[in-house]
């Protein structure tokens, strides 16, 4: 049985009393006993604080991104080691912001999955294909191409301590989500990839969907098989629709 993971991605949105208002909000709202996981990711800059304002609530804090290396003359980066320091548990890798506009490629993304992993943080790896990869039929072989650069670097057994997120890119922050059949049989397809190396590990693998969910579609996406939870952007903002995402998750 997997446990119901929803993560929210606040990307570069708020300031220190936003934040604190959103998570006051979330705390007041947010239901003891719930079978979903959370955990919420925001700015680099705000993590630490975040990190103490959630401390002893059960919701988990994660980065947006990382540095393939550990330490050094790396200026403007922040390594895994300065995340577990501070209290981090997730490390989103891969997001397809940070693939399309800073040019982040499998082979760094698979990198920064294992720096994540070497201060055992869990990475959420995010994959998924553009509009124009889906519409000339590619959309399976990006997402295994994508995940294939991982499990080249690191063997199988490292998604014991993973998390993925597929996530179209033509979904994120467009208000066009995967139908839910869409997002099953993209799901299926990534599970049955990981069972081809090891089938306990898979079936223990929560993969989560991401891409314009609400407290509106989530129920639905949430309640196929294959799918474990979201990665939310946008409605994560919103205490009120990111605890129904929550537990809508939870129904699963
Ligand atoms: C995201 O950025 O990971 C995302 C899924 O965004 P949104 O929910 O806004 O589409």
């Amino acid at each position: 049985m997997r446990r119901p993971f929803v993560a929210g991605n606040w990307k570069m949105h708020g300031t220190r009393a936003q934040i604190a208002e959103l998570i006051e909000a979330v705390l007041h709202g947010v239901t003891g006993g719930s079978s979903t996981e959370i955990a919420v990711c925001p700015p680099f800059v705000y993590l630490w604080e975040v990190v103490r304002l959630l401390k002893a609530s059960g919701i988990g804090v994660g980065s947006q991104s990382v540095s393939a290396e550990p330490v050094g003359a790396f200026t403007g980066e922040v390594s895994a080691i300065m995340l577990k320091d501070i209290g981090c548990r997730y490390v989103i890798v891969g997001h397809s912001e940070r693939r399309a506009i800073y040019k982040e490629d499998d082979g760094l993304v698979a990198r920064k999955f294992l720096a994540a992993q070497t201060q055992q943080l869990t990475p959420i790896l995010c994959i998924g294909e553009t509009l124009e990869q889906r519409e000339q039929g590619r959309t399976l072989e990006v997402v295994s191409r994508q995940l294939a650069a991982v499990l080249d670097l690191v063997s199988v057994k490292a998604m014991g301590n993973a998390i993925i997120a597929y996530e179209p890119v033509w979904a994120i922050g467009t208000g066009k989500n995967a139908t839910p059949e869409e997002a099953q049989a993209v799901h299926a397809q990534i599970r049955a990839e990981v069972a081809a190396h090891d089938a306990k590990i898979a079936a223990g693998l929560r993969i989560l969907y991401g891409g314009s969910v609400k407290a509106a579609n989530a129920p639905y996406i949430f309640s196929m098989p294959d799918v474990d939870g979201g990665l939310i952007g946008g409605a994560s903002l919103k205490a009120d629709e990111f605890l129904k995402i929550c537990a809508a998750a939870q129904v699963h």
